[in-house]
C-alpha cells in the first residue's frame, strides 16, 4: 500500500525533508502544455460525471474517503517531511484525519432545490447546478487539508478540478491525488505540478470556470486581475492577521495551553492563527508568564520523532520573515519573554517559539503576517482601543475574545473578521461556513454555503 504514496521518481525539482535538508524526492514540472492538456481532459470529463447525479458521487467520494485512511499513515509521513509539521499534536497525522472528515461531510451534506414561490399561478424552485471545471490552486501549509477543502465540494457539486499545489509542497498533494484517483474515473481530478506562471496560466485560462484559491492576498489580487479575462467565479482564502483580546478578569493559567495552540499550530504557519494578542494590563503579567511556561514545555524538532509536536518552518523565505521580524522587535524596544533567535541547533529552517511582549501598534512584527512560531502581544487599558486595533488593518480572516462570554460576545460582534471565537481561536468544522473580509478574501468554504460556492444557481420557474 505505501508503495504508491512515495514521491514520484524522474526529472524535476529537488524536494528536501524540511528538517533534516536531505532529498527526499523531485517534484515533476509540468509545463504550459501540460496543464492545457489537463484543463481539455477535465472539460471532456465533467459532463458524465455531473450526470451520475449527486448519490452516486457522494458514494464514490466517500470511497476516496476510506482510501485515504488505508493510507493515512504514509501519507502523513511523507506531508510530515515535506511539510515539517510533526506527525503528532495538531499536525499530519491530524491533517490526513481532516482530509477524509471533510470528503465525508462535502459528500453527504444535502443541498435541495428550494422553493421559492409556489402561489398557485407561479411555481419556481432554485437549484444548484455544476459550473464546469475548477481550478484549485494552494499553499503549502495545510497542503492535504486545502486541497481536500478546495477538491471536495467541487466533485460533489459535479464539477472537475484541475489542482496545483504549492512549489513547495507537491510531493505529498501528488500522492493525495494518486490515491484518490484508484477510485474516481478518470480525468475528474488532475494534479499538475509546477510553479507561479502554471498557476497564472491556470487561473486565466479560458475553460476555467471557477478558480478556488488560497494563499496570500499579493496572489490573490493577480487572480482577481485574470478573472478579467475569462469571467472565472473567485472564492478567495487569503492572508490574516487575526487579533486576539483577552478582557480583564481571566484565569491565565485556565487559558494559556487554548492561547498557545491559537497561536503556535502547525508552528504558526496557519492562515487562521492568533498573530497577535491584545491583553488587559491587570492580567498581562500572568498571561505572559503562563505563556512562557507552555512554550518552554513543548517539544520541538523533526517532525518524525514521535515526541515532537512543533517543527520548522517550512522554507528559508518563511524562517527569514520570521527571523526579520523578531530582529525588528527586539531593535524597537520589544522584551524577548522566550526564544528570540534561529534554534540552529535543531537544524537550518527552526526558529524557536518566540513570545515578544511590550510591543505596540505601527511595529512590524504586528502590523506584518509572521505566519510563524512567534507572537506579539500588547498591552491596552481601555478595550476600545484594543478593538480600534483589532480592526486597524486591511485584513480580516478571525479573531478571538477571551474571557466573560456575554462580554466576550459583545466585543466579538464588533470586530471585522470572517469568524470570531470566544475563548479559542483558529478551530474550523466541516459544516460551519469559513471566510475573510476585506484583504483576506471573500467567498465561503464548508457547509453548505461552500456547496453552492462551486456550483451556479438556476431557477425552474413553471
Ligand atoms: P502564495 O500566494 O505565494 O502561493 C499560493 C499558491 O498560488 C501557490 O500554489 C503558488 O504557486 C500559486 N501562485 C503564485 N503566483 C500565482 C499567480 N500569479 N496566479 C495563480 N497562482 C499563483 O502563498 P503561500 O506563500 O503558499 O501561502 C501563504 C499565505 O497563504 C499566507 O498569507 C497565508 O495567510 C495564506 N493562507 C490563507 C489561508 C486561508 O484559508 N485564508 C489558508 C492558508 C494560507
Amino acid at each position: 500500500m505505501l508503495a504508491r504514496v512515495q514521491a514520484p521518481e524522474g526529472e524535476g525539482r529537488d524536494i528536501l525533508d524540511a528538517a533534516t535538508r536531505e532529498v527526499i524526492g523531485r517534484a515533476p514540472e509540468q509545463t504550459a502544455a501540460d496543464l492545457d492538456d489537463a484543463i481539455a481532459r477535465a472539460k471532456a470529463a465533467q459532463p458524465a460525471w455531473e450526470a451520475r447525479g449527486h448519490a452516486e458521487r457522494a458514494e464514490l467520494l466517500l470511497k476516496v474517503a476510506d482510501a485515504i485512511d488505508t493510507n493515512a499513515e504514509g501519507l502523513a509521513r511523507l506531508l510530515s517531511r515535506e511539510q515539517g509539521k510533526p506527525l503528532n499534536g495538531p499536525n499530519a497525522r491530524f491533517e490526513l484525519g481532516a482530509c477524509s472528515a471533510w470528503l465525508r461531510t462535502a459528500a453527504t451534506t444535502p443541498l435541495e432545490p428550494e422553493v421559492l414561490v409556489d402561489d398557485g399561478q407561479v411555481h419556481a424552485e432554485l437549484h444548484y447546478r455544476a459550473i464546469g471545471v475548477v481550478g484549485a490552486i494552494s499553499p503549502w501549509n495545510w497542503p492535504l487539508m486545502i486541497t481536500i477543502w478546495q477538491v471536495a465540494p467541487s466533485l460533489r457539486m459535479g464539477n472537475t478540478v484541475v489542482t496545483k499545489p504549492s512549489e513547495y509542497t507537491p510531493l505529498s498533494v501528488l500522492a493525495l491525488i494518486s490515491v484518490m484517483n484508484e477510485v474516481l474515473p478518470a480525468d475528474v481530478l488532475i494534479g499538475i505540478s509546477g510553479g507561479r506562471e502554471i498557476g497564472a496560466r491556470l487561473s486565466s485560462h479560458p475553460d476555467i470556470d471557477k478558480v478556488m484559491f488560497t494563499g496570500s492576498t499579493a496572489t490573490g489580487r493577480k487572480i482577481v486581475e485574470a478573472s478579467a479575462g475569462n469571467l472565472a467565479r473567485l472564492t478567495l482564502e487569503m492572508g490574516g492577521n487575526d487579533a486576539g483580546i483577552v478582557l480583564p478578569g481571566v484565569d491565565a493559567a485556565a487559558i494559556a495551553q487554548d492561547l498557545f495552540w491559537g497561536a503556535f499550530i502547525n508552528t504558526g504557519q496557519t492562515c487562521a492563527a492568533l498573530k497577535r494578542l491584545y491583553v488587559h494590563d491587570s492580567v498581562y503579567d500572568e498571561v505572559v508568564d503562563a505563556l512562557k511556561a507552555v512554550a518552554e514545555q513543548t517539544p520541538m524538532g523533526p517532525g518524525l520523532d514521535e515526541a515532537n509536536v512543533l517543527g520548522p518552518l517550512q522554507n528559508k523565505q518563511q524562517f527569514d520573515i520570521v527571523n526579520r521580524l523578531v530582529e525588528d522587535a527586539k531593535a524597537n524596544g520589544g522584551r524577548v519573554v522566550t526564544g528570540g533567535a534561529p534554534a540552529s541547533d535543531l537544524g537550518e529552517l527552526f526558529y524557536p517559539i518566540t513570545l515578544v511582549a511590550d510591543v505596540t501598534d505601527g511595529m512590524a512584527i504586528v502590523d506584518e503576517e509572521q505566519f510563524g512560531p512567534t507572537l506579539p502581544i500588547i498591552r491596552y487599558t481601555d478595550v476600545e482601543d484594543a478593538i480600534a486595533n483589532a480592526n486597524r488593518l486591511d485584513v480580516g480572516l478571525g479573531a478571538s475574545v477571551w474571557g466573560d462570554r456575554d462580554q466576550a460576545r459583545t466585543v466579538a460582534a464588533r470586530i471585522q473578521a470572517g469568524t470570531v471565537w470566544i475563548n479559542s481561536h483558529g478551530g474550523v468544522h466541516p459544516m460551519i461556513p469559513f471566510g475573510g473580509v476585506k484583504g483576506s478574501g471573500y467567498g465561503l468554504e464548508f457547509g453548505v454555503e461552500g456547496l453552492k460556492s462551486v456550483a451556479v444557481p438556476q431557477i425552474i420557474n413553471g
